[in-house]
């Protein structure tokens, strides 16, 4: 324990107990900073570097320059941040858990003691991405959908408890137990940690913080805890005792006064929030929300804010802990040691209660009065999108005949009345193949099944009416078939934790719902409706208040407890209803609560995706279509044939806040937040191997042994030019990491699906590409994959293609065989790309993929904050084009040669070098670039050729 600024400081932490902290109001005392006056969330972070400053990893300058934060000009110093815990979810989990296994069987390889991997930190993993929607409209979807998970990530899981035992500071929470984030909220958090050391005769206690390898990590925010997402590589450095390292940020300062108006929720407020705060450009910042309105928001609200951090660009959306904070862990059923231990430590810190208009210099202010926010949703590309709530039909309409280039759907005389019909009932198994009897015994259920739907749908109650639509009319709703067309609603997913952890929003879909059903209104068959929250503690309040019951009738069963729709996993639509989008290229929609909306992120055959609260899911899963003014045309006709407005079924704000109190006790989160193994006997059943060391098993296709440490010696190499690269692919703007490594179906005919079906395996099998991070065969071949990706070297294409070029005119083939060409001829490669390279969710595939395909550089006009690091953990070299250039401002169509001039062990962060272009006829250019390696250390994980062989260097050196 070191003592360095004489700050460490005895007090009282509740009930009696006495404890120690690293005293921030006594380092202003002695005239280190205005302390007083930073914003709450870099206090945070300069106690962890106080507590750390070990004169190594943290120095003495660190805490210096950070208590001396400048709101209106951050100093640009590197912070280390050592984080209190890390939090995982499996798509990102499992890829970190198979590096550090593959880390171990380096050591051993290398003579040491593989027990030198092991996390310092405490590792929590929930297992939440891998829960598919392929039973949905019915009582047993939630069992068959755990079933068909449990049979598709057997592999996964079996590797996973290997790690539970492996390592001692891993908690691994089951499938169907919750989401990673709302987990972390109602169970993991704890606002404040406390150890023993030995130099100690009583407890240490610091401020609970943490990064997560999931980019709405931010939603704990919502509880003052400073946490954020980073990719897999950081994370894993994290572990290992590496600080978190980020440049000191600019803190946006948010005052919101005022009450949210009868009929506005949460959602409404985030999408309001998200398109404010996009416009102020504050990605890359921290943004703290404070004031009135600030203090007046329950934590659930506040946690949904926080929650679309990444959706506003923000590194995080924080806000500061008041009693509200402590009220929310107490009535989560934390301890009242817990509670108070959280209480008066932010009192002792003088960082306790929300913080008042200029008590706070922020390097930007915002006001947002919460009165004038509006009911809303956003969309059908981009989370930013927020259209009000009458206006969406007219914007639908509109982006339907807009060009594609101007970000419409490009159609032309389209007639809204327009449908066709989609037969549903006895349609065949998908692709046919479940046909085999031995097939269906073997797995106990037919994945087929899903289009059990059409008996589930049989209980909905039907109309007797077969009448033919009438214009502008909610579709007919005929058992077994249905009439669908563009702007029809094909998924409706009450999903995302950023939306179920709020009960708020959750009950009100239930009463919704509940008026609905009472006027016998439906739902059309075509309709994929779905629940999925983020923990049992919703379904524990939608059965006590009896709103469960009405959402079943309206097709919203329990799907499972995971992200669903959120992640893309929204199962197959009907193949009639897949059949009839192909044949007459509908532009159908989907409504969903979640965060994200992505081209293909909900699923590849939608193309119009808007996010909005859950009672608005209900509501358009109702109207069945988007171009429709819902607060002026009917959504339905009740069980007499009156129209029914959305008015006529909005719960209101007593209504709302009346349920909820009878709903939830904190007994009812100490009853599910325990003994998981024992809540789950599927998970039980699966076998576990033993030992420290993992035995890799080459008949898998889950888990592999990735490559990163082949070769591996104790010395880096030293930093070099590279010289005859060519292009791998010319990207636009907005390449997400969904579109660098997707996450959702492995297409048959793609270089993944050639793989698998090349071990056997069959396309019904083939799960999805989040399930299969553990092997890096796999996800190679899937880098540059997603369908919708459009390289501009084969102008007018999507998917995954390129063109080679040896000489001549280029030979059009897959990225990934491309890349493999090049590799035989150790030719290095580049990709060429617009602005916000690498935006969307922290995907490590991204960069590891980039790095397999033998990427050297990656060269962008911006790049998201996450990816760009992410690239350099991987050794890939970031370069970022000067202003107003870009591969097209240049001309370039993928037949030159490239250099990058310049490097070598003295380059500096955020220097220029030299992207130079020779064309296909010898003539030569020169482009200054900037090196987007942004800190000193980046620059010895970039020589380590990334951090993986840096960290272990480090370690097998001590
Ligand atoms: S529900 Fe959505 S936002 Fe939440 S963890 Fe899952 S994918 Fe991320």
């Amino acid at each position: 324990m070191h003592d360095e600024f004489k700050t460490l400081t005895k007090f009282d932490a509740g009930e009696g107990r006495e404890g120690f902290l690293y005293s921030l109001p006594a380092l202003e005392e002695q005239g280190i900073g205005r302390i007083s006056r930073l914003p709450v969330s870099i206090r945070i972070v300069l106690e962890s570097v106080l507590r750390n400053c070990d004169g190594k990893r943290v120095r003495r300058k660190d805490v210096e320059t950070l208590a001396n934060w400048n709101a209106k000009s951050p100093a640009n110093a590197e912070i280390p941040f050592v984080v209190a815990r890390i939090v995982l979810q499996d798509f990102t989990g499992v890829p970190l858990v198979v590096d550090l296994a593959a880390m171990r069987s380096a050591v051993k390889k290398l003579g040491g003691d593989p027990k030198i991997i092991e996390p310092l930190v405490p590792v929590d993993l929930v297992v939440d991405h891998s829960v598919q929607v392929d039973f949905f409209g019915s009582a047993r979807a939630l069992q068959l959908n755990l079933e068909m998970e449990f049979k598709r990530n057997r592999e996964r899981y079996q590797f996973l408890k290997w790690g539970q035992q492996a390592f001692k500071t891993f908690q691994l929470i089951p499938p169907g137990i919750g989401i990673v984030h709302q987990v972390n909220l109602e169970y993991l958090a704890k606002g404040v940690l406390s150890s023993q050391p030995s130099t100690l005769n009583s407890q240490l206690f610091y401020p609970d913080t943490l990064v997560g390898t999931d980019s709405h990590t931010t939603m704990i925010n919502g509880l003052g805890v400073v946490g954020w997402g980073v990719g897999g590589i950081e994370a894993e450095a994290g572990m290992l005792g590496q600080p978190v390292y980020f440049l000191t940020p600019e803190v946006v300062g948010v005052h919101l006064t005022g009450q949210l108006r009868e009929g506005v929720t949460a959602t409404d407020l985030v999408l309001h929030i998200t398109q404010l705060l996009r416009a102020q450009k504050v990605v890359g910042k921290f943004v703290e929300f404070y004031g009135d309105g600030a203090a007046s928001l329950p934590v659930p609200d506040r946690a949904t804010i926080g929650n679309m951090s990444p959706e506003y660009g923000a590194t995080m959306g924080y806000f500061p802990v008041d009693q509200e904070s402590v009220d929310y862990l107490r009535a989560t059923g934390r301890t009242d040691e817990q509670c108070l231990a959280f209480e008066h430590y932010f009192r002792a810190q003088k960082m306790f209660g929300m913080p008042r208009k200029g008590e706070i210099d922020y390097s930007v202010n915002i006001e947002l009065d919460l009165a004038e926010v509006q009911p809303s949703v956003a969309g059908p590309k981009r989370p930013q999108d927020r259209i009000n709530l009458p206006e969406l039909g007219k914007t639908f309409r509109a982006l339907l005949e807009k060009p594609v280039r101007d970000g419409g759907y490009g159609k032309v005389n389209v007639d809204l009345r327009e449908k066709h019909l989609v037969e549903l009932n006895g349609s065949p198994p998908r692709n046919g193949e479940m046909a085999s009897s031995d097939t269906k015994e073997d797995q106990g259920i037919n994945p087929g099944d899903e289009w059990n739907k059409i008996e589930m749908v049989a209980n909905r109650p039907t109309p007797d009416s077969g009448k033919e639509i009438e214009a502008e009319s909610p579709d007919v709703f005929a058992h077994g078939h249905s009439r669908i067309g563009h702007g029809s609603v094909l998924i409706a997913a009450i999903t995302s934790c950023t939306n179920t952890s709020n009960p708020s929003v959750m009950i009100a879909a239930g009463l919704l719902a509940k008026k609905a059903v009472e006027r016998g209104l439906l739902v059309d068959p075509a309709v994929k409706t779905s629940l999925a929250p983020g923990s049992r503690i919703v379904s524990d309040y939608l059965d006590k208040t009896g709103l469960q019951k009405y959402l079943d009738q309206l097709g919203f069963n329990l799907v499972g407890y995971g992200c669903t729709t959120c992640i893309g996993n929204s199962g197959p639509l009907h193949p009639n209803i897949e059949k009839a989008i192909h044949s007459y290229d509908l532009i159908a929609a989907s409504v969903l609560s979640g965060n994200r909306n992505f081209e293909a992120r909900v699923h590849q055959h939608i193309k119009a995706n808007f996010l909005m609260s859950p009672p608005l899911v209900v509501a358009f899963a109702l109207a069945g279509r988007v171009h429709i003014d819902l607060s002026r045309e009917p959504l339905g006709r009740d069980k007499d044939g009156n129209e029914t407005f959305l008015r006529d079924l909005w719960p209101t704000l007593s209504e709302i806040r009346d349920t909820m109190q009878s709903a939830l006790t904190p007994e009812t989160f100490r009853k599910f937040y325990r003994d998981f193994a024992d809540q789950n006997p599927k998970w039980n059943e699966i076998p576990s191997s033993t030992g420290g060391v993992y035995r890799w098993d080459e008949k898998s296709d889950y888990i592999h042994e990735p490559p990163f440490f082949q070769n591996f010696s104790m010395e880096p190499g030293h930093i070099a030019e590279i010289r005859g690269a060519r292009a791998l692919g010319i990207f636009g703007d907005s390449v997400t990491t969904d579109h660098i490594s997707p996450a959702g179906a492995i297409k048959e005919t793609s270089p993944a699906g050639r793989y698998l079906m090349s071990r056997g395996i069959q396309p019904r099998d083939f799960n999805s590409y989040g399930s299969r991070r553990g092997n890096d065969l796999v996800m190679t071949r899937g880098t540059f994959a997603n369908v919708r990706i459009k390289n501009l070297m084969l102008p007018g294409t999507e998917g995954g293609v390129t063109k080679h070029f040896a000489n001549g005119e280029g030979e059009q083939m897959s990225i990934f065989d491309a890349a493999m060409k090049y590799a035989e001829t150790n030719t290095p490669l580049v990709i060429l790309a617009g602005h916000e390279y690498g935006s969307g969710s922290s995907r490590d595939w991204a960069a590891k993929g980039t790095r397999l395909l033998g990427v050297k550089a990656v060269v962008a006009a911006s790049f998201e904050r996450i990816h760009r690091s992410n690239l350099v953990g991987m050794g890939v070299l970031p370069l970022q084009f000067p202003e107003g250039t870009t591969a097209q401002s240049l001309g370039l169509d993928g037949s030159e040669v490239f250099s990058i001039a310049g490097l070598s062990d003295a380059i500096k962060p955020g220097q220029t070098i030299t992207l130079e272009i020779e064309e296909k006829n010898r003539q030569k250019r020169s482009v200054p670039v900037k090196l987007r390696i942004d800190t000193p250390i980046e620059i010895d994980y970039y020589r380590h050729g990334g951090i993986l062989p840096f960290v272990l260097r480090q370690l097998l050196s001590k």
